[in-house]
């Protein structure tokens, strides 16, 4: 729908192309499989995709899943479900997926050992094939640590996890050389081959990288490539007791994927000179990936670590990862938003080096345009007030005809039942109103959309004063193609006819914190809003009993809505996506 944007890296990439300095651009798209995906991994997936799309490259799904402790299946399974939600009908053909248990091919090539894992595109709902994993390349990361070892640029430490902390000092003061530094290959490799064959309990010893203790930069010294961590790995198994760090895996994750450009969040910047120093340190006959830095997304009224999202989850404040009120992706699709509003609004924000946050009015501003599009106009009134019409004949039922769609002509009409009983909201009318209130008031008029022009003449109240029901007269010449069809009154509002109305659950959402950066606070939780959920009954037009689940609708005057798979037969469970702009104004 919108044109691809413009930014630093799809200008970085547009003159590599043009150099000819690759053939094809090839990115990749590198989750943690320790949670689920939330809408600033959005952000990563439609710059990693995008750029696959528009320059006819390729963008491989790979589980960064070299922690053993954190992660799980459960994950992996719906991080490849939300990627392909997410991209469906806009870069599928963009996907990079491999042969279910395939790992890196073996070739020699100028007497250099060479591992390649290329991909598969273009079918991503073939269950034959799977995402990419790190943890498939274990093997080929130690061999290409013994590489290291053997060059004499890596070497087996014995200091503790503290110690090795301690030693590396802070960007202010320099670090302190390891007393293990200058242990002979021999004994490296020894030591090594030793750890992985599990004689050392966890946290006795790390492989690390001998680079430069008195670097500015704390990330070039020495850091760790290998811990020993006992435990099992989801995909794994028990086959390893030691792991690869992040920054061993993941630059050599993208040599053996043949990825071109690496495009990562900003915290990585200081980690690019170690991604480069482990890849030219080894002998690689293929050309070496880059990395690039974007900003990553922050979004106003809500939290985005995944450790912030479990607890939301664990403590009861939400009912579930896929709670509409979360900005999971899953909690996002279920509240009724689309991948092409996701998508619009990641091209809107745009890519940038600068840390930000993002107003969350942006995200619901490209989700309204969205549903404005494609929602179907239905009647529904959420706080009935009982509307009686005392003119209209007692049992007279007729058909008035609504518009679908007013933004798409082919959308149609369809035909509501109208007669002497209906409900309107209760805020369209008032006793007493301000001189603005352009609505209901005794003595004053209305239109009844698609019907009516109707007047107030009585307002009936309950023992207690509460109004419980209106008495009006209607302009029966006042509907299209009749006489006083043209006949002008302030405003229009909806209604239902209270014989054929289905009862509804709605669903309404409010953002889930009260304050722009709940991070900010000491206990982002104090922050809750107590009323981000409401649920009421509601009274909707009879086409809405057979709502569908992958439609859009807009109850009009009021927000749009979809569909909640908690909806049973005849009862219609329907979740507010989000209000109209200028709800209730009209
Ligand atoms: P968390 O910090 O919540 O644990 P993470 O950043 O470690 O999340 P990953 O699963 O490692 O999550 O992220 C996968 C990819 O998504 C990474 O390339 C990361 O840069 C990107 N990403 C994660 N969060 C954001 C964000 N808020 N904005 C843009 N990109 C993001
Ligand atoms: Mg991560
Ligand atoms: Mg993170």
């Amino acid at each position: 729908v919108e044109a691809p944007p413009n930014d630093f890296i799809r200008e970085i990439v547009r003159q590599h192309l043009a150099e000819g300095r690759y053939e094809r651009v090839h990115t990749r798209f590198p989750p943690e499989p320790n949670g689920y995906l939330h809408i600033g991994h959005a952000k990563s997936i439609c710059l990693n995709f995008g750029i696959a799309r528009e320059f006819g490259g390729i963008c491989n799904l790979r589980m960064d899943d070299t922690n053993p402790t954190k992660e799980d299946v459960e994950y992996v399974q719906a991080i490849h479900e939300d990627v392909r939600w997410l991209i469906q009908g806009w870069a599928d053909h963009c996907l990079g997926l491999k042969p279910r248990g395939q790992t890196p091919q073996t070739t020699t090539v100028n007497g250099r050992t060479d591992y390649y894992l290329p991909p598969v595109v273009g079918r991503s709902d073939d269950d034959t094939l799977e995402p990419f994993f790190a943890s498939d390349y274990f093997e080929q990361l130690y061999q290409f640590a013994l590489q290291l070892i053997r060059k004499g640029k890596a070497y087996v430490c014995d200091l503790s996890p503290e110690e090795t902390d301690r030693y590396r000092g802070a960007p202010d003061r320099p670090g302190r050389e390891s007393p293990w530094r200058n242990r002979s290959i021999e004994e490296n490799l020894d030591l090594f081959q030793r750890m992985r064959a599990g004689e050392f309990p966890d946290g006795s010893r790390t492989l690390r990288a001998k680079i430069d203790m008195a670097s500015p930069n704390v990330w070039m010294r020495d850091p760790v490539l290998y811990r020993i961590r006992h435990a099992e790995h989801h995909h794994t198994g028990r086959a390893w007791c030691i792991y690869p760090t992040y920054d061993f895996a993941h630059c050599l994750s993208d040599y053996i994927e043949g990825i071109t450009h690496s495009i990562c969040t900003l915290e990585f910047e200081v980690h690019r000179p170690l991604y480069d120093w482990i890849l030219e340190n080894l002998d690689l006959p293929r050309p070496r990936p880059r990395q690039y830095e974007f900003a990553r997304l922050n979004l106003s009224y809500t939290v985005m670590s995944k450790r912030k999202l479990l607890q939301l989850v664990r403590e009861g404040h939400v009912r579930g990862w896929d709670d509409p009120r979360l900005p999971t992706l899953r909690g996002l699709r279920r509240r009724g938003v689309t991948p092409e509003a996701i998508r619009n609004f990641a091209y809107r924000i745009g890519i940038t080096k600068y840390d930000g946050l993002t107003d969350m009015a942006v995200l619901e501003h490209a989700i309204r345009d969205d549903l404005n599009r494609r929602a179907l106009r239905r009647l529904a009134v959420l706080h009935p007030l009982r509307l009686v019409i005392t003119n209209y004949p007692e049992h007279q039922v007729e058909e008035v005809t609504a518009i679908n769609n007013p933004e798409d002509p082919g959308a149609g009409t369809r035909s509501v039942p109208f007669c002497r009983e209906l409900y309107i909201e209760q805020d369209d009318f008032m006793e007493n109103p301000p001189p603005q209130f352009y609505r209901l008031r005794p003595g004053g008029e209305v239109r009844l959309k698609y019907a009516y022009i109707i007047r107030c003449d009585e307002v009936i109240k309950d023992e207690h004063g509460r109004i419980v029901e209106l008495r009006c007269t209607a302009d029966l010449e006042s509907k299209a193609g009749g006489r006083n069809a043209q006949r002008k009154v302030k405003s229009a509002i909806h209604w239902v006819s209270a014989r054929h109305a289905v009862p509804a659950e709605c669903r309404l959402y409010d953002r889930l914190f009260t304050v722009p950066e709940p991070d900010l606070l000491e206990d982002w939780r104090t922050a809750l809003n107590p009323h981000s959920l409401q649920i009421l009954q509601a009274w909707c037009e009879p086409a809405l009993a057979s709502a569908r689940p992958d439609e859009r609708y807009q109850f009009e005057r009021i927000g749009y809505f979809v569909l909640d798979p908690d909806s049973t037969p005849g009862r219609p469970v329907f979740n507010l996506t989000i209000t109209l702009k200028d709800a209730w104004a009209r």
